[in-house]
């Protein structure tokens, strides 16, 4: 995968324009978050015929029937990690590798896990290319996490589940945040988790609409609302 300078650096009256109307208008004020949405160029996650379309105020479509989620969304699931410099994190949901690339450049590692095969090799490929080294692309199921790597300073889920993962809160680190949309096929919330010690306190927040977790600790292939 190769990019020229020219390509890379396309669009940036429409990815400034984003950052202020789609993301800061609407309450993200992480001005870490605001800095690495300005100088992330979304349009290359996405196929050269959809180039046009990047930057606007909706999930689009990838292969294998997913998404990349809306810009908006990105951003504020970013913020509600709190990531420190250094952090680790672990992204369940790879897609595109986009979201991916956002937290590289505000953590320390992120581990990523993609059931499709496809889609995880695409990202690991792209991500590569960009220079994103700190990033690990995995193709599994990663509704069970990714317990190899454990403990995370900040888990992401970026598809919907029909309730929190059992197994991910425990695989957060001291003062770990959890960040994952929780409800039905047709619409979810953002629950977020914070480890205090032995104690998990969970907040939820607004509503969303992801593509269905599925797998061992989310939704069954081909049942949706059967566990
Ligand atoms: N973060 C992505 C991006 O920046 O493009 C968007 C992710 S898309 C909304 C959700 C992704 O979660 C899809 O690629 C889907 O295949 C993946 N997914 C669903 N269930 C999964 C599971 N159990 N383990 C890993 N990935 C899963």
């Amino acid at each position: 995968m190769y990019f020229t300078e020219e390509e890379h650096n396309a669009f940036p009256v429409e990815r400034s324009l984003m950052v202020d109307s789609q993301i800061a208008a609407r309450g993200v004020r992480d001005e870490r978050v605001l800095s690495v949405m300005r100088n992330t160029p979304r349009h290359l996650f996405l196929p050269r015929v959809q180039w046009l379309e990047a930057y606007k105020d909706c999930a689009l479509p990838i292969a294998c029937g997913q998404t990349i989620s809306q810009p908006y969304m990105v951003a504020a699931m970013t913020e509600m990690l709190r990531i420190a410099p250094g952090a680790k994190i672990l992204e369940i949901g790879t897609g595109s590798g986009y979201q991916a690339a956002v937290l590289a450049q505000l953590a320390g590692t992120v581990v990523t896990v993609e059931r499709h095969p496809a889609l995880a090799r695409e990202a690991r490929a792209l991500l590569e290319s960009l220079g994103c080294a700190n990033v690990r692309v995995i193709a599994d199921d990663g509704s069970s996490g990714f317990p190899e790597e454990a403990p995370y300073d900040g888990i992401l889920v970026t598809a919907g589940a029909p309730a929190v993962p059992p197994a991910l809160p425990g695989q957060l680190a001291e003062g770990g945040r959890l960040v994952v949309p929780v409800g039905n096929e047709k619409i979810q919330d953002i629950v977020t988790v914070v480890r205090q010690g032995d104690l998990y306190e969970q907040e939820r927040g607004m509503a969303c609409r992801f593509v269905p977790l599925i797998g061992k600790q989310g939704w069954r292939e081909g049942h949706l609302f059967v566990r």
